[in-house]
């Protein structure tokens, strides 16, 4: 037997303080997870948790410290930010209750879910899947996940970003809807987790478009920050 052609390389995430590499599954997000976005976004904020994918190769992963770039996708005139707390799954489950939800949890790291913002609302209103808007290449950057033991009170944490230095985006984790343990019960009874997952947790409100030469700089309490030059 032998490959057809070269199977990818493993997407990994290094773990923060260590050598030790995350090796990536799927990328789940969720949508419209704290009120203050549902409302800009013009719903209630009063919805049952909804999800959508990413590849696990839409992530681009910057090492601690350093400042990574993603490149400005193709077809949007309104690329927008949208920083997430994520959570990395250790262990995986289905139908895994909100009280055992911990022990599947590894660890934490900051994200972007970054949006071509007029390609999804096209999609929203012709009732059509939301991959365009959501699911490209380089749609993910991410930060070196810090373990859970590590982490500090994440529910609880600071959660911002800044454009160019200046706030776009600040909010705290305790304000998520669906909190991190529920999220990942109602995730749960829709797919099986398995170890190696990534959960976009949902964005605060601020969401607003970036252009080339931005720069992001983004962060959660107890996981340092996350910074991205559009190029
Ligand atoms: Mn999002």
């Amino acid at each position: 037997m032998s490959f057809t052609h070269t199977p990818p390389a493993p997407v990994t995430v290094p773990v923060a303080g260590s050598s030790d590499l995350f090796p990536v599954h799927r990328i789940y997000c969720v949508g419209r997870n704290y009120e203050e976005h549902a409302k800009e976004m013009g719903f209630t904020g009063r919805e049952a948790p909804f999800f959508f994918l990413k590849p696990a190769d839409a992530l681009v992963v910057i090492p601690d410290g350093s400042a990574g770039t993603m490149p400005y996708p193709s077809l949007t005139h309104n690329l927008h930010h949208e920083i997430e707390l994520v959570v990395a799954i250790g262990k995986g489950g289905k139908n895994i209750a909100a009280a055992d939800a911990a022990q599947h949890i590894f660890g934490y790291a900051i994200g972007l879910d970054m949006t071509r913002r007029d390609l999804q609302n096209d999609m929203k209103k012709a009732g059509r899947p939301w991959c365009i808007g959501k699911a490209f290449d380089h749609s993910a950057p991410i930060g070196p996940i810090t373990p859970a033991d590590q982490a500090g009170d994440i529910n609880h944490a600071e959660i911002y970003l800044q454009v160019g230095g200046q706030d776009r985006q600040r909010s705290t984790v305790a304000k998520l809807i669906w909190n991190i343990a529920e999220t990942i019960e109602h995730l749960s009874t829709a797919w099986e987790l398995q170890a190696g997952d990534l959960i976009y947790t949902g964005t605060p409100e601020g969401v607003a478009a970036v252009v080339r030469g931005d720069t992001l700089v983004g962060g959660v309490a107890g996981l340092g920050t996350l910074s991205v030059q559009i190029i």
